[in-house]
């Protein structure tokens, strides 16, 4: 067995280093920039022959603290933290890829990475075609020459697709080709896409990793040449993450575990509950064996997430009428809370597709994203049910 400490003592023990104070719980560096020791030692600085601080938009013992603790749990050689999960995502589009490029990705995407490969990356030369993510045969068909880089979210939001990891690890790794992952809704917990061949993983920490609803932050994790290039964009082009933002998410990591293993019972709970549910045509769920992609899920993830489906009978205003009639479970747009949340991307998040274009996407009129939090099972379906019923009326 390897010395190298598990996740959850590599999640609590990780801590940068420790100052005269003799401090045990980590301090808050609250500072824009640091000395220098003499006009010599900032000479190296900046050429990089010592390593060491010198302004927070390159690097703070705070977000160095989180990052280097995310590389252990993800298994990256490196990484970077950023303002938000979607300056991750783009940091590592815009860093890796050039005018002439072009980029395979699963249509089934978060709403603001579909904009920028849609509206933004073309501006300056970047294509991109859309597959389905679970199709093989059209990976293959839509890469061309100058793909450089392909991207996908497993399992998506909020239609729940799986890619399967291994087999696209293995076709971007032949073909020399950056596979790119949001691993925001398994977190390193669930699936470590750099395990199956992936070239990086970028998460949005605003949501399972910070947990608890408070900040916004997000990450790039993976190969250490792909994260130089991601470095260089950031250290000029400013997405960094705050000391504060650090702060509080490396603390989040020290619980991941423990949160991730409730959220997975109380979503598998409540996904079995509701399966059948006079009110719902479906309940979708990784580790539902009803799930499309059950045996992919079993395959590649320890256990099934903390997010579960709902497809609501009677569209649009019976999913209106549920989210209406929730009392204990909050209506809101965020995800990885403490607290239950419902969504109806139908009538918010992707009102401006068309029924036609959210149908291609997986995500009927009816359908209802629980983000299963931390309260009791028993109150959460109980509240779950009283709004289902209220659907039915
Ligand atoms: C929320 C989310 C993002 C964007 O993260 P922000 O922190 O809100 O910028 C990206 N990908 C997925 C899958 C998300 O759920």
């Amino acid at each position: 067995m390897s010395d190298a400490p598990r996740f959850e003592t590599a999640a609590i023990r990780t801590q940068a280093p420790i100052t005269a104070e003799r401090e045990h719980s980590v301090p808050l560096f609250l500072t824009s920039s640091f000395r220098f020791d003499d006009a010599e030692h900032a000479r190296a600085l900046f050429t990089e022959e010592v390593s060491g601080n010198i302004y927070s938009r390159y690097s703070n013992p705070n977000t160095d603290e989180f990052v280097h603790k995310l590389c252990l749990l993800e298994g990256g050689d490196d990484g970077i933290a950023t303002a938000t999960g979607m300056a991750a995502v783009f940091t590592a589009l815009a860093a890796r890829l050039a005018s002439g490029d072009h980029v395979v990705a699963s249509r089934a995407l978060f709403g603001s990475t579909h904009q920028i490969l849609t509206r933004i990356l073309p501006k300056w030369g970047v294509t991109f075609d859309y597959v389905d993510g679970p199709d093989t045969d059209a990976w293959q068909a839509a890469v061309r020459p100058n793909t450089k880089m392909l991207f996908v979210e497993t399992p998506s939001n909020p239609g729940l697709e799986l890619i399967d990891l291994a087999w696209l690890g293995a076709f971007a790794r032949e073909r020399a080709i950056d596979l790119v992952v949001d691993n925001c809704f398994a977190t390193p917990y669930l699936q470590r896409p750099l395990d199956f061949g992936a070239t990086a993983v970028v998460h949005s920490a605003t949501k399972f990793i910070d947990g608890q609803g408070r900040v916004l932050g997000g990450a790039i994790v993976g190969s250490k040449a792909f994260v130089a290039d991601c470095r260089f964009f950031a250290r000029h082009t400013g997405p960094a993450m705050s000391a504060f933002n650090a702060w509080v998410l490396s603390k989040s990591l020290e619980t991941l575990a423990v949160r991730m293993d409730r959220h997975c019972q109380n979503a598998l709970a409540v996904a079995q509950h509701f399966e059948g549910h006079a009110s719902l045509e479906s309940v979708l769920y990784p580790f539902l064996p009803s799930h499309p992609q059950y045996a992919l899920a079993r395959a590649q993830m320890s256990q099934g997430g903390g997010v579960v489906v709902f497809v609501v009978k009677g569209g649009l205003a019976a999913g209106q009428r549920v989210l209406n009639a929730v009392t204990l479970c909050s209506h809101s747009p965020n995800l990885g809370d403490t607290r239950t949340i419902v969504t109806h991307p139908a009538s918010t998040t992707h009102s401006k597709l068309t029924a036609a274009e959210r149908a291609a996407v997986g995500i009927s009129d009816g359908l209802i994203r629980v983000s299963v939090g931390l309260e009791h099972v028993s109150d959460i379906i109980a509240d779950l049910s009283k709004a289902l019923n209220a659907a039915l009326s």
